[in-house]
């Protein structure tokens, strides 16, 4: 399919920020957004670049009323060279069609949907920031567009790509941060919309991490929905522990969602030879590793953060203080070696990264 592309007037263009030491995240926009419709008898059409504007869409429109909206968070790096480069791109997309079918959404055309991203960075390449540590954050996202208020899946459906340059996650160093394990709310239960990135699951999360938020940590790490006994994930992130030399992560039951950045911490932990294991893992396995001292390091992993080390662990009113509060060996080796080939410092040999200019 062949995208039209309307460029904002060069006079109209928005002012870049001047500072990217203070990016912050999600507030700054581009000049201009992809978007592409749906309609069950005529399929996807009219793939689009245009300005970045508001959307217009019917009060009855179905997202609004039952929450069929879908999306993905991917970063393009600029390299020391200028060049721009993405990361694993394609396992973005075809996670965002495993969302869309649970959620009896439309699936979209990933070659479509891939080459409009692209074009979309390339016209707003000076957006791209250059300071250490900033990129630009890609949001994918589908919502159902069709006016009608019977609970169905929708008929129609807008797919659209917003970018914008985000800063720093790291400003003052890798600072471990402070969980609160949440032993009444649930995030997800297993045969629920756990695994898709899809809004109901974050508007679900909202009021534990505001309480979570309130007695000063800084995430809620999410235990199984039916026994409130195995570890499941953390915020937008997902959860790895070290406990002896093996390093452990939880299965893909169902109930969290399948990280990339998860997916790529396991490659590379195994390359180093060292153990890693998909397995539950039950706070009881992991408080009692933190008290006997085998309980090297904790982490989350997500492509906000890459690596966030964990400093703190709360549970049952107990608070117990992981690797001495500080960021551990394996999290530290972990986040230089994804970082350096997000944006080429070091060979890429897994064949992650892809240059887009
Ligand atoms: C996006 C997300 C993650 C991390 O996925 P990445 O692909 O590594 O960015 C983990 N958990 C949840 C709930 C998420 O929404």
């Amino acid at each position: 399919m062949d995208i039209k592309i309307t460029q904002v007037e060069s006079g109209k263009l928005k002012p870049k920020p001047a500072d990217e030491s203070n990016l912050g995240f999600g507030d700054i926009l581009t000049d201009h957004m992809f978007t592409m419709k749906y309609e069950k008898s005529k399929g996807w059409f009219n793939p689009r670049i245009g300005p970045y504007e508001n959307i217009s869409i019917d009060p009855a429109a179905m997202a609004i009323h039952y929450g069929q909206e879908i999306f993905e968070g991917l970063k393009a790096y600029r390299a020391k060279d200028g060049g721009i480069y993405l990361f694993r791109p394609k396992d973005n997309f075809e996670r965002f069609n495993r969302s869309a079918i649970r959620v009896c959404m439309a699936e979209v055309d990933i070659d479509t949907a891939m080459k409009g991203m692209k074009e979309l960075i390339l016209l707003d390449r000076d957006w791209v920031p250059r300071s250490p540590g900033t990129s630009l954050y890609i949001r994918p996202t589908m919502i159902a567009t069709e006016p009608h208020l019977g609970v169905r899946p929708a008929n129609e459906y807008l797919f659209f790509i917003i970018i914008g340059p985000v800063g720093a996650y790291y400003k003052e160093g890798l600072n471990p941060v402070k969980i609160y394990v949440e032993d009444f709310y649930v995030r997800a239960a297993q045969g629920g919309t756990g695994e898709a990135k899809t809004a109901g699951n974050y508007a679900a999360s909202l009021l534990a991490a505001e309480k979570a938020k309130e007695k000063g940590f800084t995430q809620v790490l999410w235990l199984d929905a039916r026994e409130r006994k195995y570890v499941e994930e953390v915020g937008t992130m997902n959860m790895f522990f070290v406990i002896g030399n093996e390093v452990i992560t939880a299965p893909l039951s169902g109930s969290i969602l399948s990280g990339i950045t998860r997916d790529s911490v396991m490659k590379i932990v195994k390359d180093w030879g060292i153990k890693v294991s998909e397995r539950p893992v039950s706070i009881d396995e992991v408080i009692k590793a933190a008290e006997d001292g085998s309980l090297k390091e904790a982490f989350g992993t997500g492509t906000a953060a890459v690596i966030s080390p964990v400093g703190q662990i709360t549970y049952m009113g107990e608070d117990h203080i992981i690797s001495e509060g500080k960021m551990g060996d394996l999290s530290q080796r972990l986040y230089n070696e994804i970082i350096s080939i997000q944006y080429q410092e070091k060979a890429d040999p897994y064949g992650w990264t892809e240059r887009i200019d």
